[in-house]
């Protein structure tokens, strides 16, 4: 064998070498903490992942944020060119060419809309607008309260069947009608960042805009992720109760989260189309656990507006969907496949079973 041969032998086995060692290295680095919060869809976001390359990971947390603002122009209501803005320009005027993400979450608007006979209603874009509820409107409108007769008359424009849809155009065929996806977009756009997340290799992590959540696998020591319930009167410090979850969504809606006070009364962000009014009811929240973030988003708003008992009802009856409602009297009842993993934290409260 001449020297050269050999040089090359030996540099082939050092290379070999490098790269085993490497690698050991790299299997054996534990991940590592990336996050970054950003302003987006009127609230804030929070996108927390684990990985053993900080690089990568920030590079995927920027791709994630990147999709939540694509999502976030088709679909704004204060965003002049989105799809949303001109389509409720143009009601009663013409169609609008929309973005295959507008279509996806306006379908998903009709579906629930038919599933909860009308609780849920991304057509009550006149109603929110009279009471400023709207994420991204909320505290810039003065918060006084609607007159009687114009609740009266925003609520014959909320008949959903007025939308006409043909191939990627919208058209609202009722000129006083308007599209609020306020209750929807959140959790669509939470599962596009987590699906942008899974699509550049990331498998533990969540990603949180206002309160919609999905948790992406378990924690990096393989263990579920722990999630709290917050309390209605106290904040986001104080937790009712506690919950394991790995690969779910969990998205609470509540009428402490946005309201105003007159009088001694509450006015929250949460409207029963069948009144016009805020939701009045039992419940001072709803928290829904399932499998995509956008039904999370929707179902919570709808089972508010149902109120407890037909709620639970309509929750005990989805696939991989849990509910947890919290009552003004400090009750709590669950869904039948999540009741017996809750932990409860606060001992004012009590969890019917
Ligand atoms: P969430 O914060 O997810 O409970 O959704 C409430 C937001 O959705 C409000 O700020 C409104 O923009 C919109 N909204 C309120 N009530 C309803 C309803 N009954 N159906 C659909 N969207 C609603
Ligand atoms: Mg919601």
């Amino acid at each position: 064998m001449s020297n050269k041969t050999l040089i090359t032998k030996a540099k082939i086995v050092l290379l070999v070498i490098f790269l085993i060692l490497g690698l050991t290295i790299y299997r054996f680095q534990k991940p590592q903490l990336v996050q970054e919060n950003q302003f987006v869809l009127g609230t804030f976001g929070q996108i927390h992942l684990y990985t053993k390359s900080p690089k990568s990971g920030n590079k995927a947390i920027n791709q994630a944020y990147q999709r939540i603002r694509e999502i976030e122009n088709s679909m704004s209501i204060i965003i002049s060119d989105s799809d949303i803005y001109q389509l409720n320009e143009n009601a009663g005027i013409k169609p609008i060419k929309v973005t295959q993400d507008t279509l996806n979450v306006i379908h998903k608007g009709l579906e629930y809309y038919e599933l909860t006979k009308g609780a849920f209603n991304i057509g009550l874009g006149k109603i929110s607008k009279l009471w400023g509820v709207n994420i991204e409107t909320d505290n810039k409108i003065p918060p006084a309260i609607p007159k009687e007769e114009e609740i009266l008359d925003a609520k014959k424009h909320i008949d959903l069947y007025q939308l006409e849809i043909n191939n990627n155009e919208l058209f609202i065929k009722d000129p006083k009608m308007s599209i609020d996806l306020g209750g929807i977009a959140k959790g669509y756009a939470v599962d596009e960042a987590v699906r942008t997340l899974e699509d550049l290799g990331i498998k533990s992590g969540f990603v949180n805009l206002g309160g919609d959540i999905f948790v992406l696998g378990s924690k990096p020591d393989g263990t579920a992720w722990q999630m709290g319930i917050q309390s209605p009167e106290l904040g986001s410090s104080n937790v009712i109760v506690k919950i394991q979850l790995r690969n779910s969504s969990i998205v609470t809606s509540g009428d402490y989260q946005r309201y105003i006070e007159k009088d001694n009364k509450r006015y929250h962000h949460i409207i029963d189309p069948s009144t016009g009014y805020p939701a009045e009811n039992e419940l001072t929240s709803v928290t829904i656990i399932s499998d995509t973030t956008i039904k999370g988003d929707s179902y919570s708003t709808a089972a508010f507006v149902m109120g407890l008992e037909k709620g639970l009802d309509f929750i005990e009856n989805l696939e991989n969907t849990e509910g947890i409602f919290l009552t003004k009297d400090k009750r709590i009842y669950a869904s039948s496949g999540i009741r017996d993993e809750i932990e409860l934290m606060d001992k004012e409260y009590k969890l019917f079973k």
